[in-house]
């Protein structure tokens, strides 16, 4: 885990930690107060039950029930407040799940693209593998590099660049499919995760990409100029029988090199 991952956790485990300790307390002090008022209750109760053979007369009688009457009322007004404020208290442990996950989920993502970030990616990477297990399906790797970007960034500045790169990813988006997963590995690298994909399918689907990106064009923020030409290499590798998760990346990465050895623009495939 990063240092920005830790920091991250660590602040996430203590905000979450401060607001469930102050919900907690909320319960345990309402239900507190209604033990003690119950408490009292049941203590009128028995005064006023202690004062009913006494009661000579239908005055005397009615005196009583009324006097049981008021404090039944108090008691179940006490009772309604606790309801609501549990009521509250659930309403704030539920949005405070959803912040749990909103934050889960923005810490697996990167905030340029929308795609997973490296962490989200070796997430998912772990449990495509894991589930791939009971099932023997193939799995491959499609790991891709914007050609030349930094004489993009030169030519046409920075932000630019980043749109560049947010088009990328919008690119491969539009190109996979259920539980394929895009993420940006950094700067302009990206690796698109195929389960239940064999090798002959990725590598087929990687020149589906490269040639959309070939052909797009992408208009600059400051004119209506368009740029195109903008081309990337991939590499692509499926998953040997009992090869660990360094190697499988190792492998997929070595083809992109290839791909870029050769010239750029290209699709290789890992040996
Ligand atoms: P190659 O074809 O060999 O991949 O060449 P390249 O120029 O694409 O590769 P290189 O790794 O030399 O340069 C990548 C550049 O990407 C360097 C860096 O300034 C730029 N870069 C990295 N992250 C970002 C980003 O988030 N936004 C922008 N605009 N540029 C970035
Ligand atoms: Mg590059
Ligand atoms: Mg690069």
């Amino acid at each position: 885990m990063s240092e920005y991952d830790q920091d991250f956790f660590r602040e996430a485990q203590r905000l979450l930690g401060e607001n469930a300790q102050r919900i907690l307390n909320d319960i345990l002090r309402h239900a507190a107060e209604v033990e003690q008022q119950a408490g009292a209750y049941g203590a009128r109760l028995e005064r006023h039950s202690a004062r009913l053979p006494d009661a000579a007369s239908v005055d005397a009688l009615r005196n009583v029930l009324s006097h049981l009457r008021a404090d039944t009322r108090q008691m179940r007004s006490a009772v309604v407040d606790l309801q609501g404020n549990l009521a509250h208290s659930r309403e704030e442990i539920e949005s405070l799940k959803r912040e749990l996950e909103h934050a889960r989920v923005e810490a697996l993502t990167d905030a340029l693209t929308g795609a997973l970030n490296r962490r989200g990616f070796e997430l998912r990477l772990a449990r495509v593998l894991a589930e791939s297990g009971d099932s023997g399906g193939a799995i491959s790797l499609i790991m891709l590099d914007i050609d030349h970007f930094k004489k993009i960034n030169d030519a046409h500045g920075h932000l630019f660049g980043d749109e560049v790169i947010r088009t990328v990813a919008e690119t491969l988006r539009a190109c996979v499919k259920g539980r394929d997963a895009v993420a940006r590995l950094g700067g302009e690298e990206f690796c698109v995760l195929l389960p239940e994909t064999s090798l002959a399918g990725a590598r087929a689907l990687a020149h589906n990409i490269r040639a959309r990106v070939e052909r797009g064009r992408i208009r600059r923020h400051d004119s209506a100029d368009e740029v195109g030409g903008i081309t990337i290499s991939l590499g692509v590798a499926e998953l040997s029988p009992r090869e660990d998760t360094a190697d499988f990346l190792d492998r997929a990465d070595q083809a992109l090199y290839c791909a870029k050895e050769s010239g750029r623009n290209r699709v290789s495939i890992a040996a």
